[in-house]
């Protein structure tokens, strides 16, 4: 069975946040709210989730974030929404933010609406939340029945945060084409259970072309804190084109790669989009794929200042202790690099991880 699953509504445009309460309406989503928001999204946009509301005549309250996604935290959030009786949830901010306000949300049973700050991963459209102990170290994946009611991104919040998070989000939705042809190839199941659609390989294939025509221009927009062409389809690309690529077709060997890659602790000051960028070099070196067409990528990846080298991440190629840890959590039962049309063993994964070093030295 083919399965595509998305949110019910996406929007994206300059000073969205003054349009938030009127979005979640044309959504059915209902007052009072409660608003799970970051420090620097709430100093941002504070003034227009609150007007936005007053225009609808919505009763509502921010709760503040502190920090991480954790089971403590989800559960806080579960208890304010209770209390308060609330019957919509807004998560705010980053990544983190989003994945708490996602999980108390379908905990609670109520709708939610989710208004990144950044665009930094392609996660805000999913029904995905990835839940961290007091450590700081990825506990588990929680997937939830329902994608969010509403996706609201805000592009002039965007374009104010620091270029970094954007070249990072053009690392996450770089992998999505690649790791969508894998899971068609092989006809392995996506995020949802379900095999893909042309829907979803046609939108990871349109993911790719527009990161590759606009990533390094709108990377330029916001390093100048401009709003631009470029910049909208890049945030289109990053959020809503990697999004539903990813979960309704499916990943494979780039984020397996990226999960290896935690296991060394210099990779922590790293964001997920830059080791998935690592990733993508080693899927493509473990795939084969023409030397030329690689150095393009490599090309690209440098045009947006994203890592290409093992070292960029603090990992010494020559370092084979490191390397078989990476290779060895990569291809550990269940992660999805066994997604590729091929079997692969950790040996492989060594390989490619120093071809790819090797080939990405060269350009
Ligand atoms: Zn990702």
């Amino acid at each position: 069975m083919q399965v595509f699953c998305s949110p019910l509504r996406y929007v994206q445009g300059i000073s969205a946040s003054n349009q938030l309460a009127q979005q979640m309406d044309a959504v059915g989503m209902k007052p009072p709210v409660l608003l799970i928001a970051s420090k620097s999204a709430r100093s941002q946009a504070e003034k227009a989730w609150q007007e936005s509301m007053k225009q609808m005549g919505w009763e509502f309250s921010i709760l503040d974030f502190t920090g991480e996604c954790t089971p403590k935290e989800i559960d806080s959030v579960v208890a304010r929404a209770k209390t308060l009786g609330v019957k919509s949830l807004v998560g705010a901010g980053g990544g983190k933010v989003l994945d708490t306000a996602r999980a108390a949300a379908n905990i609670c049973n109520i709708s939610i609406a989710l208004a990144p700050s950044i665009a930094s991963t392609d996660a805000p459209t999913s029904a995905l939340s990835v839940v961290y102990d007091e450590q700081g170290k990825v506990l588990e994946y929680r997937i939830f029945k329902r994608n969010p009611d509403l996706v609201l991104v805000d592009i002039s919040l965007i374009a104010q945060a620091p270029v970094r998070f954007l070249a990072a989000g053009i690392g996450d939705a770089l992998s999505t084409y690649f790791e969508s042809d894998a899971c068609r190839l092989s006809r392995k199941p996506n995020m949802r259970g379900g095999l893909s659609t042309q829907a979803a390989f046609a939108l990871a294939r349109f993911c790719f072309d527009s990161i590759i025509a606009d990533g390094a221009d709108a990377c330029v927009a916001v390093a100048n804190k401009l709003v631009s062409p470029a910049l909208e389809r890049v945030v289109e690309a990053n959020t809503l084109l990697s999004g539903l690529g990813f979960e309704s077709s499916g990943l494979a060997a780039a984020h397996a790669i990226h999960n290896g890659l935690t296991m060394i602790p210099s990779t922590h000051d790293f964001l997920h989009g830059e080791k998935v960028t690592i990733g993508v070099l080693t899927q493509l070196a473990l795939e084969g794929k023409p030397r030329p067409f690689f150095q393009d990528i490599v090309r690209f990846l440098k045009s947006v200042n994203l890592p290409t080298r093992l070292k960029d991440l603090g990992i010494d190629v020559n370092d084979l202790n490191a390397i078989n840890i990476i290779a060895k959590r990569a291809t550990q039962p269940g992660e999805t690099i066994h997604n590729e049309p091929f079997p692969v063993t950790s040996s492989m994964v060594v390989d490619a991880l120093r071809a790819a070093d090797a080939l990405a030295a060269q350009v």
